[in-house]
């Protein structure tokens, strides 16, 4: 048996949509792009929907709007995929970070007020940087792998310190933090369409806003920074070529007709897996807190016992034909940043502790029944062997 980590479920409407617009000849800028725009305001339950090529490009366009720059501290977390924080080094503000909760393993009220403090009062002094005292002006929200921030209290810090948020929202379609959704918390917020996504659309992303500048901004700059009059070869500002096409847009609007569908085969999968994990006390599963009143599930994310080798069993899951994935390595241990910004191991612990442990696994909309008891047992299996 194969069970890969992730796979994309693409349908027959997606296929026929596809081909619907290959043959109407117009194969970017035209209605399928707002219909889907549409889809996604609606959806946040906000004003304004840009579709772009990526969940990156999303969250470029809206550091680049706010007018974040250099002089500018982004804090984020160190546990995220890396455009959350590359995209203030885009810009040449500098990315910041605080530690997460062990159980969420996402920043909160405490430790985001906590590290803010900390930066203000003793900077920031690495073997690259030296900043006697700084407050960061924005916060890059990340939802991880689903899971809502505690918002109310993250609002409330906010609010406190006067920093901004952008929510980077790329893992949390479909979650709810006290029946409001994620991507409507910042400024603005994002999602993102790679094929491992709740939905996809091949690349893509999307900025969902109230804002209206923010929104018009981002029209134009993923368009060449052509001006809202639309004339073609007149460019009124620096601008990119981040233009969702056509036919990624009609297969974005067909998977989020079908949106319900999916999120429902993700929630049965996840606790599926959570009944059979029973099976192996010492696995931690995903945990989810009380105020999340909706998980769109990204990724199934479980905690190997504190002393296993997780490489072996890695190793192991794979010669059973079993993908699996440490989600994430930390940024602030990632290659580019220690060499760049002098940020090394020991700096946020729990995050450290955590990502040594974690392992993600096979996880898909239509993943069956026996394959998800095919990977317990082989998880089983392994820990016996060589974990
Ligand atoms: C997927 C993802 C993005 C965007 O990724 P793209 O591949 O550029 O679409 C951004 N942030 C997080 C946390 C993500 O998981």
């Amino acid at each position: 048996m194969f069970v890969p980590l992730a796979r994309p479920d693409i349908t027959e409407k997606e296929i026929d949509a596809v081909v619907e617009v290959m043959k109407s000849g117009i194969l970017s800028i035209g209605k399928k792009i707002e219909r889907f725009e549409g889809l996604m305001a609606e959806y946040a339950g906000l004003k304004y929907g840009v579709a772009v090529n990526s969940g990156t490009s999303a969250l470029h366009l809206i550091v680049r709007a706010m007018g974040i720059g250099k002089g500018d501290f982004v804090i984020t977390s160190p546990f995220t995929f890396v455009s959350s924080a590359n995209v203030a080094m885009y810009e040449n503000a500098l990315p910041v970070f605080a530690d997460i909760d062990e159980r969420t393993y996402n920043i909160t009220p405490e430790t985001l007020k906590e590290a803010l403090e900390r930066y203000q009062k003793n900077g920031l002094k690495t073997e690259k940087l030296d900043f006697p005292s700084f407050k960061p002006s924005t916060f890059m929200a990340i939802d991880i792998f689903g899971h809502p921030l505690e918002w109310e209290g993250i609002l409330e810090v906010a609010e406190e310190f006067k920093i901004k948020i952008i929510e980077d929202s790329c893992e949390a379609l479909g979650s709810e933090y006290k029946n409001r959704r994620t991507g409507s918390f910042g400024t603005a917020g994002t999602f993102a369409f790679y094929p491992n996504k709740q939905i996809t659309t091949g690349e893509g992303g999307v900025i969902v806003t109230d804002d209206e500048k923010i929104a018009s901004l981002a029209k134009s700059m993923r368009n060449q920074g052509r001006g809202e009059a639309g004339t073609w070869l007149e460019h009124v500002r620096l601008g990119y070529n981040y233009r969702m096409d056509e036919l990624s847009a009609a297969v974005g609007v067909e998977q989020m007709l079908r949106l319900d569908e999916i999120l429902g085969s993700r929630d049965l999968a996840a606790k599926r897996y959570s009944e059979l994990f029973k099976k192996i006390p010492e696995i931690e599963v995903p945990h989810v807190e009380d105020y999340v009143t909706a998980m769109g599930w990204f990724v199934y994310v479980i905690k190997l016992p504190e002393n296993s080798n997780r490489s072996k069993v890695m190793a192991f899951l794979m010669e059973r034909g079993v993908q699996s994935r440490e989600y994430f390595k930390p940024l602030h241990v990632q290659p580019y940043y220690m060499e760049k910004m002098g940020y090394k191991k020991g700096m946020f612990p729990v995050t450290e502790k955590v990502a040594d442990r974690t392992l993600a696994i096979p996880f898909f909309n239509r993943i069956t029944a026996e394959q998800q008891e095919y990977v317990v047992d082989t998880i089983k299996e392994a820990l016996a062997s060589v974990g």
